[in-house]
């Protein structure tokens, strides 16, 4: 089966893609990853995307889609791909289904990971270091130990305010930006929607369950 997996930054995506691939033996795709990847090696994509990954802008759809094609035509990979990245607009979407139906595959389900953007704040203001072991809390989902030696006090510390105001910035373009690929796999009625708010397994579950009636 092949799935497509979307969620706004601080949603659990990779968390998510990570345990799917492992239950049902699929192979996680992430565009991000192929890219960086192509960056590292310095090959010929490589040093012509570096300074746009960089600067956070969007590579050109060509460069995407023939990284892409090169794991769909991949027979190890026939029919059992988890796209994460990809599509990012309705251009890429179109470009999806003409590759999957050039290697007799499609699309079978589209996860949109739903969470709030309170949720996100808090997730993101919520959150300290503690600088002598690096362990990471939240004060609203995983509060640090009162009075210990090594997470409290003055060790427990807090990032620059405005890490907040970059998570709301990337949220809000990536509402803006997947709206319309999300209409497109609903017309397709291959949309589920999942909550992202509540806990890791909790989340786990629910998409095992949608992934699990479709194949059934
Ligand atoms: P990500 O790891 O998915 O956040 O992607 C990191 C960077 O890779 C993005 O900021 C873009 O520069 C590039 N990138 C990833 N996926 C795509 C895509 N589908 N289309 C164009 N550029 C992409």
């Amino acid at each position: 089966m092949n799935i497509i997996i979307f969620g706004p930054p601080g949603a659990g995506k990779g968390t998510q893609s990570k345990f799917i691939v492992n239950k049902y033996n699929l192979f996680q795709l992430s565009t991000g990853d192929l890219l960086r990847k192509e960056i590292k090696e310095k090959s010929e994509i490589g040093s012509k995307i570096a300074s746009i990954v960089n600067a956070g802008f969007l590579v050109s759809d060509d460069i995407v889609s023939k990284l892409i094609e090169t794991t769909i035509s991949n027979k190890k990979y026939n029919k059992r791909i988890v796209f994460d990245g990809y599509p990012r607009n309705i251009a890429q979407a179109k470009n999806l289904n003409i590759l999957l139906n050039k290697y007799h595959q499609k699309i079978e389900l589209v996860l949109k990971l739903n969470v709030s953007i309170d949720t996100i704040k808090k997730r993101v203001s919520g959150r300290s270091v503690c600088s002598m072991c690096g362990k990471i809390y939240n004060e609203f989902f995983n509060p640090a130990p009162i009075n210990t030696d090594c997470c409290s006090g003055k060790y427990l510390q807090k990032r620059g305010d405005d890490t907040v105001e970059i998570a709301v910035r990337r949220f809000n373009t990536y509402e803006k930006e997947t709206k319309p690929i999300f209409d497109f796999y609903e017309k397709m009625k291959l949309l589920k929607e999942v909550n992202g708010e509540s806990e890791i397994n909790l989340i786990y579950e629910e998409i095992s369950q949608i992934i699990d009636s479709i194949e059934a």
